[in-house]
């Protein structure tokens, strides 16, 4: 399960909630249920949730639990998270205020790291910029985006010029071309993505919000996005497809709890109805082992253990 480097150390006590909701002038909430904040809507609360809409405040936040050994993580729409039964025992940031906005200028694209992915697509779009059409279904942000190398036949780190992050103790700082690979991106574990800036190619807006309309029809019909999920469970194998090992696995349809393998798209993981993170985890190993066994091929997660 991929893990981040600043989940070691405490969770925090009084005098550290009060010092943190100091620092963020209220906007923070303690024991905070998580699974609402999932697709997969599984997952327990968080000791403390703080939403951070300015880069001073997560700079201070980040360095507060750097020192005071508090684990902390961030999480985007939490498209691609399973949190666990548990909870997470640290502070979970949330980017919101300075985060949620785009701007445009010429064919750049500047994008807070809260902003959804839709609502780039389409500001692209409407401004006649080309290029992002294809990301235009992923239900992230584009912090979570950028740290996933989230992308479909285009990938989001194909159309980065720069990239600003925060990392826990240090300063803001700004990447240009960063390197990115499948679903990986190479910023380091503690870097909170706050803005990324796309260079993309002039278009006619009308093409391309017609595109856009194409491609979320397409994912309707392959995708089972009526049923809470957290999208594709595994990554692809070198020159295979998740999807098809699992399917040809025979593991379609197959349940723990009230987790099941979709029969619509093999590599989706559905909250039926009463799901707990232990059924689908279980779920998970099932299916890697059955497929392991049956197919001879090891399959790695895509989706993120808080
Ligand atoms: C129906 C469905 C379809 C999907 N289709 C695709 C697809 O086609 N292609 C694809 O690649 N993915 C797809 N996904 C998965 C998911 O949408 C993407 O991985 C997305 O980029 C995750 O963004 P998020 O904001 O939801 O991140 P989260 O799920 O909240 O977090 C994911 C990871 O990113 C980290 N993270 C979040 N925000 C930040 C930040 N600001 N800075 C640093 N790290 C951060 C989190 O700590 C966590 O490790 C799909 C998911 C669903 C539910």
């Amino acid at each position: 399960m991929t893990t981040r480097a600043s989940l070691q150390g405490k969770a925090p006590n009084a005098d550290q909630r009060g010092a943190l909701a100091a620092l963020l002038d209220g906007d923070i909430a303690f024991d905070y249920p998580l699974a609402a904040r999932t697709s997969m809507r599984v997952g327990g609360p968080a000791s403390v949730y703080a939403e951070v809409k300015q880069v001073g405040r997560l700079v201070a936040v980040l360095s507060f639990c750097a020192s005071e050994r508090i684990p902390w993580t961030v999480i985007g729409l939490g498209s691609n998270l399973l949190v666990p039964d548990e909870g997470f025992p640290g502070v979970v940031v949330r980017l919101a205020g300075d985060f949620v906005r785009i701007t445009i200028e010429e064919t750049r694209i500047r994008a807070g790291g809260a902003v959804p992915i839709v609502s780039l697509c389409r500001d692209a779009a409407n401004a006649g910029l080309a290029g992002a059409e294809a990301l235009v279904g992923i239900p992230g942000t584009v912090g979570g985006a950028v740290r996933m190398n989230a992308g479909t036949d285009v990938e989001i780190g194909d159309l980065i010029d720069r990239v600003e992050v925060v990392i826990a103790g240090e300063k803001a700082q700004t990447f240009t071309r960063p390197e990115f690979a499948y679903r990986r991106s190479t910023l380091d574990t503690r870097a909170v993505v706050c803005a990324a800036e796309l260079e993309l190619t002039r278009g006619d807006p009308k093409e391309l919000k017609e595109e856009l309309r194409r491609r979320i029809d397409r994912r309707r019909a392959t995708q089972p996005i009526e049923l809470p999920n957290s999208g594709s469970i595994f990554r692809n194998p070198p020159g295979d497809y998740a999807a098809r090992l699992i399917e040809a696995a025979g593991c379609k349809g197959w349940r723990e709890g009230g987790a099941v393998v979709s029969e619509k798209h093999a590599n989706f993981i559905v909250n039926a109805g009463g799901a707990t993170c232990a059924d689908v985890l279980a779920l998970i190993e099932r299916v890697r082992a059955h497929v392991l066994e049956s197919q001879g091929v090891s399959l790695e997660l895509e989706v993120h253990l808080l």
